[in-house]
This record gives C-alpha cells, structure tokens and sequence, in this order.
C-alpha cells in the first residue's frame, strides 16, 4: 500500500526543510504546491500566470486550479509508492479531494506531522529566508546563512529572496493560513492523524520529534 504523508503547518514553520530530510530517508516524491506553482511561473505556463496572480498577494490560488494540478502530479509514475505532501492541502475541500485521488491510487493519507512555531518566528524566518535558484535550497541571513553571500552552499547557484517573503505578504500568508488551513487541523485531529511538532527548534530536533511521530 502508498504511504503519504501530509505536512500541515503556518508558512515558516519548516515545511520544506523537514520534506527534503523525509524524501532522503524514505525515497519518496516530495510534492510541494508551492514549488510546482513557482516552477510554472519561471516556465511562463498558462498555470504560472494565473497562480502568479494569486502568490504575489499571499493569497490562496483557487482549489480547482489548485487541485488539478496535484492530480496530474499524482499521476506521474514515481508517485506509485506515496508521497510526501508540502504545502497541499491548505483548505477543506482540497482536503476532500485528496482524500478522493488517494482512494483512487488504493490509498489513504497515513499521519499528519503538524509543525506549529509562534508567529514572531515565522515572521523572522521568512523575511530573512534565501532560497536557491536551482534546487531550492533554503538558507537564512542569520540562523543559516550561506558561506558565500548570495551563493548556494549545495550547487553553487544563485540565492534569491522570494517575492512573497518580502514583509507585507507574509503577514498576509500567515493571515490566511490562520483562516483558510487552520481548520484542516481539527479535520486531522478528528482522524487521528495529527502528530503536534514544535517548530520553534533547531533543524536536527524537529527532525528527530518527527522521525519518533513517525516510527510511532
Ligand atoms: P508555499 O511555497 O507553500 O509557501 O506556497 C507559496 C504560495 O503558493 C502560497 O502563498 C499560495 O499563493 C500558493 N499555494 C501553494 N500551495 C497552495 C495550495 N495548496 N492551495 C492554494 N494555493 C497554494
């Protein structure tokens, strides 16, 4: 049966960071929303230009919009053995949704780590935040930043900040995230799925609160 796992959790909170630690132990996709809408833009696609519309705001980019995209992700052969979800769901009915495309592929959505940080954090987090041109790699002027100014340690490529981490829209992301994704963790919790990861720790301690959640 596929494995999925589905991270929950406020923009900031590690997302990304922890996704990239699970694909290498686990040898599964890493689906990120998030990184396929931004793939699109740089491409100029037709998705791209609508989803850009939408990011440059912080606001959501519409679940139909939203959802097609993840089912045709979905339907990629590398996606046979699960996959890690970052970033998707991020409201009720692309909850609903999911659910329905995984009963297709025979399975269901197995934990839910939810990494919660306070608000301050996040804040401090994203708009200090650089991310790398070509993989994505993710560095921070203060708590991680690169050897080389402006240079991925990894691949050498350059650091860009993203637009939507400049300090007006991330207070708007986060304001939609208390109002639009919060309520997925009730829905999470009623299925005994939610597993609480405090994300207010180093990178090697949220990964090892996650790693326990997920032997459990
Ligand atoms: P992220 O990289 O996950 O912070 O996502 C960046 C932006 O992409 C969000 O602020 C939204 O505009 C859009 N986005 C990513 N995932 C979703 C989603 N599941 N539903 C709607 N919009 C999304």
């Amino acid at each position: 049966m596929p494995t999925y796992i589905v991270l929950l959790g406020p923009p900031g909170a590690g997302k990304g960071t922890q996704a990239k630690m699970l694909v290498e132990k686990f040898g599964l996709p890493h689906i990120s929303s998030g990184d396929i809408f931004r793939e699109n833009l740089k491409n100029g696609t037709e998705l791209g230009k609508v989803a850009q519309t939408y990011m440059t705001k912080g606001e959501l980019v519409p679940d139909d919009v939203t959802i097609a995209m993840i089912h045709q992700r979905f339907a990629r052969p590398d996606c046979t053995p699960g996959a890690i979800l970052d970033g998707f769901p991020r409201t009720p009915a692309q909850a609903d949704a999911l659910e329905m495309m995984l009963r297709d592929f025979g399975g269901h959505v197995n934990i839910v780590p939810f990494v919660t940080a306070p608000v301050d954090v996040l804040i401090e987090r994203l708009t200090g935040r650089w991310t790398c041109k070509a993989n994505g790699h993710i560095f921070h002027e203060k708590f991680n930043p690169p050897q080389k100014a402006g240079i991925c340690d990894q691949d050498g490529s350059e650091l860009y900040q993203r637009d939507d981490d400049k300090s007006e829209t991330v207070t708007r992301r986060i304001e939609v995230y208390f109002q639009q994704t919060m309520p997925l963790v009730e829905y999470y919790k009623e299925h005994n799925l939610l597993f609480e990861i405090d994300g207010d720790k180093p990178i090697e301690e949220v990964s090892a609160q996650l790693m326990g959640a997920l032997q459990k």
